[in-house]
């Protein structure tokens, strides 16, 4: 079946940009710390209250 190949390439997906240790761990506690992330630029907030103040400032239209 195709289930492997799917894992496989999702896999490759996030660790084709090559990261040392130490970077990965910035951005696992940025994630950690950032939960609510923009769907319209990819950026990360502690709360969500912040989350809908940006898309309000910065994705007005
Ligand atoms: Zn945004």
């Amino acid at each position: 079946m195709t289930d492997k190949n799917e894992m496989d390439s999702s896999a490759n997906e996030s660790s084709s940009i090559l990261e040392s240790p130490e970077e990965k761990k910035k951005r696992f506690l940025m994630e950690f710390e950032n939960p609510f992330k923009c769907d319209k630029c990819s950026e990360r907030f502690k709360k969500k209250k912040y989350l809908r103040e940006h898309k309000a400032e910065v994705h007005a239209y």
